[in-house]
């Protein structure tokens, strides 16, 4: 007869028991764990655990614990942002220690998806943009995407404005294209104002998306960013506008 395992209870983390193994003390690379952070619940059979670790440099990181224990995640981050600074220094630029002009593009792109604290992060990570895993890596970012970019001119484009980072979904696009494409860099001059799609649609409160559309049907500026969403005069106006258009169906080709 086999033994019967001796039952251990489990620790709950958020309400959600953890039996697993103790990592605390554990090594891997830089990192020594400090404490079971946090579970995640991310199917009704599949959790996600992450250990408190604390790496050399001082930083703490929570890490997610198959990456702890197959060790591919050796450091907060650190160590990879260091291998990555030093390969990529551009040698006999105007400046010593300049970074290469494709490698401040990729640290943004990363930066926009996952730290908080970016400006653009609300309208990338904040709202589910993620950079492919292969990407995290500047030397594969390098080697899919330098082909086509020119300095200044060109910038990363994602193809579907909601999907995330990756080679399938990524191109260089020159400013004027991406606007086509892109909310982000539109601009509108409204009563000597500047400000860009988005923070005209926080100004006047509504999806920038509307101001969008409004503006490819024709509008202008003004009446665009000044005719309430929603109101009977926007009504009024886009039947006047466009009266093929109603309640958002395209007209029918054929029939016009
Ligand atoms: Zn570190």
């Amino acid at each position: 007869m086999r033994k019967k395992k001796p039952k251990v209870s489990p620790r709950f983390i958020n309400g959600i028991p953890f039996r697993g193994k103790d990592l605390t003390g554990l090594r891997s690379g830089r990192l020594v764990v400090e404490t079971l952070a946090e579970i995640r619940q991310s199917s009704p059979v599949l959790k996600k655990v992450y250990w408190r670790c604390r790496c050399d440099c001082g930083k703490t990181v929570d890490v997610f614990m198959s990456n702890l224990k197959n060790g591919h995640t050796q450091s907060c981050g650190c160590y990879k942002s260091e291998q990555t600074a030093k390969a990529h220094l551009t040698h006999g630029g105007s400046r010593v220690g300049k970074w290469e002009p494709l490698f401040v593009v990729w640290r943004q792109m990363i930066s926009r998806c996952k730290n908080d604290w970016n400006v653009s992060y609300k309208y990338y990570g904040g709202r589910g943009i993620r950079v492919c895993d292969r990407w995290l890596e500047y030397a594969a970012f390098r080697e899919d995407m330098q082909h086509g970019y020119i300095q200044g001119v060109t910038s990363l484009d994602r193809i579907n404005n909601d999907g995330n980072y990756e080679p399938s979904n990524c191109r260089w696009a020159t400013v004027k294209e991406q606007a086509r494409n892109t909310r982000k860099n539109v601009w509108l001059e409204h009563k000597g104002e500047r400000l860009c799609l988005t923070d005209w649609g926080i100004r006047i409160g509504c999806k920038p998306q509307v101001i969008s559309l409004r503006l490819k049907r024709g509008w202008t500026v003004d009446e665009a960013l000044t005719i309430p969403v929603g109101s009977v005069v926007g009504k009024l106006h886009r039947l006047k506008k466009h009266p093929n258009v109603y309640q958002g169906k395209k007209p029918n080709p054929i029939a016009a």
